[in-house]
């Protein structure tokens, strides 16, 4: 699944689903819950970065009601789109920026090193000079 442009992969390619059923005269109710683990580069650092992501989603479907909004998207027929319906729900769930830590500090915008590794007191670059002064503005950076 893609995430602010990157792709992420449920951890180890395992997703344990319940799904509970609730039928009545007019239609069905669907209660999905999920957790998986989701792998995939930190948003800021582009290091290995996991998370946890809990779903817990329901879908009503009545089609005899006439309703747009009691007609479950996911349901044709007798059939339910169990896939996409999960990872619709998990992108919904999933966090918006995903971290390898809750304060990674990033990468350095001048040389691309990693702050986390480096001591950001430590880590300055002198106003740039040389040739390739201004590059970076050139660049859009
Ligand atoms: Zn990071
Ligand atoms: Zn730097």
């Amino acid at each position: 699944m893609k995430l602010g442009g990157q792709h992420y992969m449920p951890a180890g390619g395992v997703v344990r689903v319940a799904l509970e059923v609730s039928r009545s005269s007019s239609g069905h109710a669907f209660h999905l819950r999920l957790t998986t683990g989701l792998e995939g580069p930190c948003m800021r650092c582009l290091e290995e970065a996991a998370v946890t992501v809990d779903v817990d989603s329901r879908e009503i479907h009545l089609p005899g009601s006439g309703d747009e909004e009691l007609s479950s998207p996911y349901v044709e027929g007798d059939v339910l789109n169990l896939g996409a319906w999960a990872h619709d729900a998990l992108v919904l769930a999933a966090p918006v920026t995903l971290l390898c830590r809750p304060d990674c500090a990033g990468l350095c915008p001048v040389c691309g090193v990693s702050l986390n590794d480096a001591d950001p007191a430590d880590h300055r670059h002198a106003e740039p000079t040389g040739p390739f002064a201004g590059l970076g503005e050139l660049l859009g950076e």
